[in-house]
């Protein structure tokens, strides 16, 4: 795999390079010319950060002329650990997000402290620091400059790490616990996927209540799809169609009344019974109500994957139980630390 870090000056992209190099078997790709040829008001300070950097590396051993070929040699060994911290535009990071094997990280921190690191490593390195205030100002330049702001990058992460900590232990043991290595961090596995398009199929919902998607599953191929909200032909819930959802009652309020299919029940009438076969698995971003779990167990579901939970819990999974049908939570992979 190949890991691109991307965060602000100073939020610890180095630090967590180096800890994958040392600790995990990841090696460092770089580009031969990363400092830009600008004129401006804030070289100096450009100047040393690049002074910093020379002074504090080990000479690298995989460098490229520019990230294309950086791109390809990672390409040919994609099976090994790669990390860089050097891909520097919107263009790059869109070509290297293409590839299967690679995974953007961003890393943030107040600048505050941010500051703070930076001005350490100036006191370490006998340079005088900038004052916060030109920190600041040269921080904004390097986050929000068209061009060249790297806040158009860190965008893309796919994994945010907020590194807030001011000891390094501290970090390395938040990043053991993360094991950004974890290669299902490239390619969703089933549940994963299966619960994503379940939360897309809540994007779809019009119900005032709650956005709920649900999708039912054999073998690993979708049967059918859900999302809650009034039957067909009647209004949208959301314009006004069910009177109960829209006059903002306590949850449990006034159910009988409502007139909103829930997501699960309109997955289930959706597929139809005869489709619904051994071995069926529901997936809902939401654990089901309790009048839908009994849909759920007359219809001959195998197995239910919830995401949160709802205020019913206990009492579905007591009747799924009952009902011979497997209930468990899924839990996504984490992808922040503080
Ligand atoms: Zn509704
Ligand atoms: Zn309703
Ligand atoms: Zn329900």
């Amino acid at each position: 795999m190949l890991i691109g870090l991307c965060g602000g000056i100073c939020a610890g992209k180095h630090a967590i390079a180096e800890y994958l190099i040392q600790q995990q078997g990841f090696q460092l790709l770089e580009l031969a010319s990363k400092m830009p040829q600008i004129t401006d008001p804030e070289d100096d300070l450009r100047l040393q950060a690049s002074e910093i950097r020379k002074k504090g590396d080990t000479q690298p051993e995989h460098t490229f002329e520019n990230a294309d070929i950086l791109l390809d040699f990672a390409t040919k060994r994609w099976q090994e650990r790669w990390i860089t911290t050097d891909i520097a535009d919107a263009s790059t990071l869109d070509r290297f997000l293409l590839r299967p094997f690679f995974l953007l990280v961003s890393v943030d921190a107040p600048v505050s402290l941010r500051w703070k690191r930076f001005a350490d490593r100036c006191w370490r390195r006998q340079l005088d620091p900038p004052d916060l205030e030109k920190f600041v100002l040269w921080n904004d330049h390097n986050l929000y400059d068209k061009d060249v702001g790297r806040v158009y990058l860190t965008d893309k992460a796919q994994v945010r790490l907020f590194n807030s900590s001011s000891s390094l232990e501290e970090l390395h043991s938040a990043l053991n616990t993360l094991d950004l290595a974890d290669e299902e961090r490239l390619r969703p596995n089933w549940d994963q996927y299966f619960m994503q398009l379940a939360s897309l199929a809540a994007q779809r919902s019009n119900c005032m209540k709650r956005r709920v998607g649900c999708v039912l599953v054999r073998e690993r191929r979708v049967i059918s799809t859900g999302y809650n909200g009034t039957p067909r032909h009647l209004r949208n819930c959301n314009q006004g169609g069910c009177p109960r959802c829209n006059r903002g009652d306590g949850g449990g309020v006034g159910l009988s009344t409502c007139l909103c299919l829930h997501a699960e029940e309109n997955a289930l009438l959706e597929a139809g019974r005869e489709r619904i076969r051994e071995g069926a698995i529901l997936y809902c971003d939401t654990c089901p109500c309790l009048t839908c779990t009994v849909k759920i167990a007359q219809v001959g579901i195998s197995e239910v994957v919830y995401s949160q939970g709802y205020n019913m819990d206990k009492d579905s999974a007591a009747i799924l139980q009952e009902a011979g049908v497997r209930l468990r939570q899924f839990h996504p992979p984490s992808n922040g630390l503080t």
